[in-house]
């Protein structure tokens, strides 16, 4: 038996970043009823590099964490959204990963990226 040479890495994440605006910070704040933590930092798209449409960076939960919060933005237009989280979920692992993505994102599920 030789050795099995490792794989490649996968794909990276997009690593798109942005800043909330006041406006949307203001809203989040409504939405999530306290200071996101976004506020502080910049957002940094999540989904694969390469991906087309917009880049989506998750931005805050509500309800207990029961509702997720993304910023979807593109060159000119951005747009704080709730979507559900995607189902898409490791069953071969032990870990049983979720991916921590929102529903319909296009690419990779989060476990199969690494941080680019
Ligand atoms: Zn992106
Ligand atoms: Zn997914």
């Amino acid at each position: 038996m030789s050795s099995v040479p490792p794989p490649p890495p996968g794909p990276a994440r997009c690593g798109m970043t942005t800043f909330l605006t006041a406006i949307e910070a203001a809203k989040l704040r409504v939405i999530s009823r306290q200071v996101p933590a976004a506020l502080r930092h910049s957002l940094s798209c999540e989904i694969a590099a390469g991906h087309g449409g917009n880049h989506i960076a998750f931005a805050a939960a509500a309800d207990g964490g029961e509702l997720w919060w993304w910023l979807c933005w593109e060159t000119q237009t951005r747009e704080v959204r709730r979507i559900d989280p995607c189902d898409g979920r490791r069953l071969d692992d032990q870990y049983m990963d979720d991916c921590l993505l929102p529903a319909g994102h296009p690419g990779p599920h989060s476990f199969d990226l690494h941080r680019g």
